[in-house]
């Protein structure tokens, strides 16, 4: 089977840079929904642990309890309490949410500055706090989230502004509602590139832990290192004769004759399909013919094959973003940390 390498050097880091931009690791939220971004929950949850972050984000309230034992604080970022885990805090999404979660929830409120998918709006914020107090929920943070963070234009100066506001109205609210200080959070990977003086209480970083951060140029070059590789076993190897062609449709004919060789890491185990007669490996082997459910083939003889080192290299074959290529990337492939 194709297997995963994890380069816990390149991890470490990345967050000794995130570190350096936070000015502390506690305020490092390491945000390890979909199986770490296809890294592997645990795998990554245990070099986290050991590197002394003591905060992490997921999606779901089964993610949270799987990785419980690593963390001090975990923020579900979109799911309901089924027991009561003081380590565990959950995200409100939408003001008619709020009677959903049980009493002396920990929970943490998301408010729409811009981006207009999940959040209440700026101008729900003194009712969902009364709403919350209410339901006897204990209410820990306000936080946002960039929809162009990692784009050159003027919207992640509005969003800040917003988010803004935003603080200064729920620190007046606040006192007289009986909730402690709140927390407030905003930056994910981009945004906190973007901070000359980074002064929040926490950020909520996924992409440039794992190296695979994609900005435009003109922003700050960070010396962010890919930490994923996948590596593919030989099945079978044949010489074909110019003029034949390879796989499903015939859709490779080979010019001259060559070595072609199948590898076992295919679209069933997270080999975009859209790269067929496109890619080419870091080690500049030819992905030929249409990429098929357990396997693809390449021209080359090696016994084994870097399929990719750099998700972003990857992602610009698929003409899709490294998010996509890496929690492509199914569950049953092995990883190792080297
Ligand atoms: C996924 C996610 C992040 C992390 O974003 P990156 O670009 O990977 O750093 C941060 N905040 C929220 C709310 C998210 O959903």
């Amino acid at each position: 089977m194709a297997y995963i390498t994890l380069n816990k050097n390149n991890f470490f880091n990345n967050l000794d840079i995130i570190a350096k931009q936070t000015k502390s690791k506690d305020k490092i939220a390491l945000v390890l929904k979909d199986n770490a971004y296809g890294h592997g929950l645990l795998e990554i949850s245990q070099m986290a642990k050991e590197y002394g972050i003591k905060k992490a984000v997921v999606k779901s309230y089964d993610e949270a309890m799987k990785i419980e034992n690593y963390f001090e604080y975990i923020l579900v970022l979109a799911d309901y309490p089924s027991s009561n885990n003081k380590k565990i805090r959950y995200t409100i999404n939408d003001i008619n949410s709020i009677k959903k979660f049980p009493h002396a929830t920990k929970v943490e409120l998301k408010v729409d500055t811009g981006m207009h998918r999940n959040g209440i709006k700026m101008s729900e914020l003194k009712e969902a706090m009364l709403k919350i107090k209410e339901q006897g929920l204990i209410l820990e943070a306000v936080f946002t989230h960039h929809r162009s963070a990692d784009e050159l234009s003027s919207e992640w100066f509005w969003q800040n502004e917003n988010f803004a506001k935003v603080k200064k109205e729920a620190e007046k609210l606040v006192s007289g509602l009986g909730f402690d200080k709140l927390r407030f959070h905003s930056c994910n990977s981009a945004s906190l590139s973007r901070h000359v003086e980074f002064d929040e209480d926490m950020a909520r970083v996924g992409i440039s832990a794992y190296g695979c951060m994609q900005l435009p140029c003109a922003f700050k070059e960070l010396d962010f290192k890919s930490v994923l590789s996948v590596y593919a076993n030989k099945i079978s190897s044949r010489v074909l004769k110019k003029g034949e062609a390879v796989g499903y449709g015939g859709t490779f004919i080979v010019e001259k004759d060559c070595v072609v060789s199948n590898y076992n890491f295919g679209y069933g185990d997270g080999f975009l399909r859209i790269c067929s007669n496109t890619y080419l490996t870091p080690e500049a082997k030819k992905q030929v013919g249409r990429i098929s459910m357990d396997n693809a083939s390449f021209i080359s003889q090696m016994q084994e094959i870097l399929i990719f080192n750099d998700a972003k290299e990857m992602a610009k074959s698929a003409k899709t973003i490294s998010y996509e290529v890496l929690t492509s990337l199914k569950l049953n492939i092995k990883r190792e940390i080297v």
